[in-house]
């Protein structure tokens, strides 16, 4: 079986606690040499200086390919522009590349007056100035705001075609759902790599909740078998085998990158990754 090229996504700490859990998320996942980890924006723009301070602290302090995300929300494009500069200034050469939610309250997306209209003027400008690698969100069950499934794709495709590299899919739950959103992507033209973002299931009637607002299928026997484990206290381990199962489905039929949400939170990612062969590599200058 491949062993898979993986990536992290992290979020940035809003406090001191949360600093010390982030870096300890880092210091157990750094060593599976991830292709690059990511650093995500706050709705409505909130983190903006904490997402940048996290990735040039990461930068510097790792050495990893990190990549800052960013969106269009609540910002002119001359305040877009300057936050990129902040990005670049703190060593950041990859950037995914995101429209955003409208603020909470707001069930539609309105762009501020001077700002990016939507993602694929944003990944336009971005790709304008050659210093980054883009990515971008792609959405394997349609965003909930799609028309349907081949106005997703045709926008996915824009997106693309703008600039970005490769993109990243939201979380789902059965590797068919990602396979079917794979090939379609493909008969609609898009070469780019799309990514499986992976999610391991660390609180289920949380993540469920989430799910259900973020349009995603929940399937029936999910249900039934984090019932079964919350009763008998095992869902850490029943979260790790479903997860390590869905991957290695992926794996099976030609997935080679995936991306995790780690919540900030190390060790389901780093168990799955374990089990799919992706374990620690010590720096050869460490070992010399
Ligand atoms: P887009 O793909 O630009 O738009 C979403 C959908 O709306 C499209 O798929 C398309 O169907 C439709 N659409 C939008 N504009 C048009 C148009 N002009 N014409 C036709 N169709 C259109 N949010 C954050 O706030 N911070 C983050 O750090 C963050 N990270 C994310 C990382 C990943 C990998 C993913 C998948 C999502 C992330 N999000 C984040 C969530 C994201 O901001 C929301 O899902 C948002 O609603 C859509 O952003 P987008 O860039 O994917 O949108």
């Amino acid at each position: 079986m491949t062993v898979p090229a993986v990536s992290f996504e992290f979020f940035p700490p809003k406090n001191l606690e949360a600093s010390f859990r982030l870096w300890d998320t880092v210091q157990v996942l750094s060593p599976l040499m991830p292709r690059f980890v990511s650093v995500t924006y706050g709705a409505g723009g909130t983190t903006r200086e904490l997402t940048r301070d996290a990735v040039g602290t990461l930068h510097k302090n790792t050495g990893l390919n990190v990549a800052a995300h960013l969106t269009c929300v609540n910002a002119t494009r001359d305040e877009t522009m300057q936050i990129v500069e902040g990005f670049a200034k703190a060593g950041v050469t990859d950037i995914v590349a995101l429209r955003g939610d409208p603020p909470k309250g707001e069930g539609q997306f309105t762009p501020t007056p001077g700002g990016f209209a939507n993602s694929v003027e944003l990944i336009e400008a971005l790709s304008a100035t050659g210093q980054f690698t883009l990515r971008v969100g792609a959405y394997p069950e349609k965003h909930p705001e799609a028309a349907d499934s081949d106005a997703d794709i045709a926008w996915l495709k824009r997106k693309i075609d703008a600039g970005a590299a490769e993109a990243l899919t939201q979380f789902f739950f059965e590797p068919e759902t990602f396979l079917r959103f794979r090939d379609r992507c493909a008969k609609a033209g898009i070469e780019a790599p799309i990514v499986p973002g992976i999610l391991p299931i660390e609180n289920w009637p949380g993540l469920r909740r989430f799910a259900q607002a973020c349009g995603t299928a929940i399937p029936a026997w999910l249900d039934d078998a984090f019932d079964k484990a919350i009763r008998d206290g095992r869902q850490d381990l029943l979260a790790t085998a479903l997860c390590t199962e869905m991957c290695d489905t992926l794996l099976s039929e030609g997935v080679e990158k995936l991306h995790f949400y780690t919540l900030n939170k190390p060790e389901l990612t780093r168990d799955v990754c374990h089990a799919l062969g992706v374990t620690p590599r010590a720096k050869l200058e460490k070992v010399a």
